[in-house]
C-alpha cells in the first residue's frame, strides 16, 4: 500500500469536515487555537514516519498523555495501580464528578480525569515528585525531538480553571486514593497535559504501543502483555463516552485530547497520530475521528 499517496488524499477528503465542532474553551489558553488545521503521521513498527497536512506542528496533547503516565507506570510499578483504578468504560464525560462517589473513590479507568489523577499520583510517588519530568523525557527519547516542551501559558490557563479536576483529587484524597498532596498532583497532572507535540512526534513517542513494548532504541519497556491491556484500555475507554461510537468508526485503539489530537495503534503494525481542534460534544476531534475511519476503512487495517 501507498502509504503517502493514502494520506495525502485522507487531506484532501477530510477538508469538509475542518472547522465542524468546537476548540475546547474551558481551558482559555486551548480556544484561541485556528481550527481550520489539520494533520495526520504514520509510525510504522520499524521507525519510519508518513505525514500530510499539519503534522508538524506542535499542539496540546492534554489527554493523549494519560496512555503514557500508565505506561510508564506500569513499567515502574507493575500492577498495582489497578486497585486504585478499575478498568471499565465510564459511560459519562472525561471530567464527571458523580461516579466517582457512588464507587468510593475508585475512579472507573485511567483515562477519565478521576483516574488520570490516581495514575499521576502513583508516577508522582515512582518518580520523587519528577512525573511530568519523566513523561517528557520519555516524549523526547521516543521522537527523537529534544525540543518538546509543556507550554507554559496552556498550563498556567488550565492551572486558572481548574476546579472540577481540583475537584476531583480532593475527593480522591478523602478516600485515601492519593499518595501526595492535592496540588502536587494537579500541577504535575496539569503539566503533563499542557506538552506541546505534533503528530510526528506523537505517532512516533507511541510506536511501543506497536511493538509489544520495544522502545525506540529496541530496548524492552514493557512486555506484551502489558501493551496489549494498554491498547484494551484504549479501545474500551480512550475516547470516553463515545468509546463505542470510536470502535464502530475505526476499529482501533485510540485515545482523544482536547487539544484535537488522536491517537490509534494498529497492533503490530503501526501507530498513527491525527490533529484537528475542532471538537465534538464528547471532547473528540470531528475531523481526526472521521480521518481515522477513512484511514482504517481504506487501508483494511483494523484488529476486526
Ligand atoms: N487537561 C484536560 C482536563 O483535565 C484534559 C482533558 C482531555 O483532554 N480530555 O480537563
Amino acid at each position: 500500500m501507498d502509504l503517502q499517496n493514502l494520506l495525502d488524499d485522507i487531506v484532501g477528503d477530510i477538508q469538509p469536515f475542518l472547522g465542524q465542532g468546537a476548540a475546547a474553551d474551558y481551558i482559555p489558553g486551548l480556544a484561541t487555537v485556528d481550527t481550520s488545521q489539520f494533520g495526520i503521521a504514520v509510525a510504522t513498527r520499524g521507525g519510519e514516519v508518513y505525514a500530510s497536512g499539519d503534522a508538524t506542528v506542535p499542539f496540546s496533547i492534554q489527554s493523549i498523555s494519560k496512555v503514557f503516565t500508565l505506561a510508564l507506570v506500569l513499567a515502574g510499578d507493575d500492577d498495582s495501580v489497578w486497585k486504585r483504578v478499575f478498568r471499565e468504560p465510564s459511560g459519562n464525560p472525561f471530567n464527571s464528578l458523580v461516579q466517582l462517589e457512588h464507587e468510593d473513590g475508585i475512579p472507573r479507568n485511567p483515562f477519565i480525569n478521576a483516574g488520570a489523577l490516581v495514575v499521576t499520583d502513583r508516577l508522582l510517588s515512582l518518580t520523587d515528585g519528577s512525573a511530568a519530568e519523566a513523561v517528557r523525557s520519555f516524549m523526547r527519547d521516543e521522537s527523537g525531538n529534544p525540543g518538546i516542551d509543556s507550554d507554559a501559558e496552556v498550563a498556567a490557563s488550565e492551572a486558572r480553571n481548574s476546579h472540577r479536576n481540583a475537584s476531583l483529587a480532593h475527593f480522591l484524597a478523602s478516600y485515601g486514593n492519593l499518595e501526595n498532596p492535592v496540588d502536587e498532583v494537579l500541577d504535575a497532572y496539569i503539566a503533563q497535559c499542557a506538552l506541546a507535540m505534533s503528530c510526528t512526534d506523537l505517532a512516533l513517542a507511541a510506536r511501543f504501543l506497536a511493538t509489544n513494548g520495544r522502545r525506540a532504541d529496541g530496548t524492552a519497556f514493557l512486555p506484551a502483555s502489558q501493551t496489549k491491556r494498554i491498547n484494551a484500555v484504549m479501545l474500551t475507554c480512550g475516547t470516553y463516552d463515545a468509546a463505542g461510537e470510536f470502535a464502530y468508526r475505526v476499529g482501533l485503539p485510540g485515545k482523544s485530547g482536547v487539544g484535537g489530537g488522536v491517537i490509534a495503534v494498529v497492533p503490530n503494525n503501526c501507530t498513527i497520530c491525527v490533529w484537528s481542534p475542532a471538537l465534538d460534544r464528547s471532547g473528540n476531534s470531528v475531523a481526526g475521528v472521521a480521518a481515522l475511519d477513512a484511514f482504517t476503512t481504506r487501508s483494511g487495517w483494523s484488529i476486526f
